[in-house]
C-alpha cells in the first residue's frame, strides 16, 4: 500500500497550510499543485498569450518546461530554469492558473509530473483533482471546504499581513468564480471523490484540522 494523502478543495479552504503541517508531522514530501498550474499561467501571461485562447496555449505549452526542487524542505517551482516560487501567490497568477487548467494537455502534463513524483516518494500533495485522477490510490483522501466568506477573509489576511493592498469584497468575488470556474470545467472538475473524507474548516483552527488528518492517516496506515 502506498502512504500517500491526497487533499482537495476549494481556493482558500486552507489546503496548503494543513498538508505542509501534515507533511512535516508524518515525515512525507509536501506537493503544492497549484503552483505548477500558476508557473505555466505566468509563462503564458509573459509571452501575452490570452489565457481564453486555447490553441495558442496548446502550441505555447512545449516551450514552457515546469519542475520541482526542494530547499530546506520547501518546494521551489522551476520555469524554464527560473525559481519563480516567490511570484506565484498573487491573485493574478490565481487568476491565470484558473484560465488555462481548464484545458485537456495542459492537465495531462502537469498530471505525468506530479503522478511521477507520488510514485518516487510519501507525498501529501494538494490540489482539485488529487483523490479523483493524480492519485486514486492514495492511502487517504481528504476533501477540505469551508465557507466562502471564511476562506476570503483568510486570503484577506494572508495579502494584508504581506503588505498588499486588497479589498474583501473583491477577493470574495474572485473566490466565487474560481469556485465557478474550478467545478464547472468539463476536464477534471473540482468535486469530492467518492472515498474521500469531507473536513469543514470553518470553524476550526489550524492545530484542530491538522490533528484530525494526522488520525485518519494513521487510522488508514494501520488498516
Ligand atoms: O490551489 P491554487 O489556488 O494555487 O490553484 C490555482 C488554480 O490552479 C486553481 O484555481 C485551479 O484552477 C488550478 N488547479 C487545478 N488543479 C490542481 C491544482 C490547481 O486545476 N490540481
Amino acid at each position: 500500500m502506498n502512504r500517500n494523502i491526497a487533499i482537495d478543495g476549494p481556493a482558500g479552504a486552507g489546503k496548503s497550510t494543513i498538508a505542509k503541517a501534515v507533511a512535516k508531522e508524518k515525515e512525507l514530501i509536501y506537493v503544492d499543485t497549484g503552483a505548477m498550474y500558476r508557473a505555466l499561467g505566468i509563462c503564458f501571461h509573459r509571452q501575452g498569450i490570452d489565457p481564453e485562447d486555447e490553441s495558442r496555449i496548446v502550441e505555447a505549452l512545449p516551450t514552457a518546461d515546469v519542475s520541482i526542487d526542494y530547499i530546506n524542505g520547501e518546494q521551489q517551482v522551476i520555469l524554464n530554469g527560473e525559481n519563480v516560487t516567490g511570484i506565484l501567490r498573487t491573485e493574478e497568477a490565481g487568476r491565470m492558473a484558473s484560465a488555462i487548467s481548464k484545458y485537456a494537455p495542459v492537465r495531462e502534463k502537469m498530471v505525468e509530473l506530479q503522478q511521477k513524483l507520488g510514485r518516487e516518494k510519501a507525498v501529501v500533495m494538494d490540489g482539485r483533482d488529487i483523490g479523483t485522477v493524480v492519485l486514486p490510490d492514495a492511502c487517504l483522501k481528504i476533501y477540505l471546504t469551508a465557507s466562502v466568506r471564511v476562506r476570503a477573509l483568510r486570503r484577506y489576511n494572508e495579502l494584508t499581513a504581506k503588505g498588499e493592498v486588497c479589498e474583501l469584497a473583491v477577493i470574495e468575488r474572485d473566490i466565487e468564480e474560481r469556485d465557478y470556474q474550478d467545478m464547472h470545467r468539463e476536464v477534471s472538475p473540482l468535486r469530492q471523490a467518492d472515498d474521500a473524507i469531507l473536513v469543514d474548516t470553518s470553524d476550526m483552527s489550524i492545530e484542530e484540522v491538522v490533528g484530525a488528518i494526522v488520525k485518519l492517516y494513521e487510522e488508514a496506515l494501520a488498516k
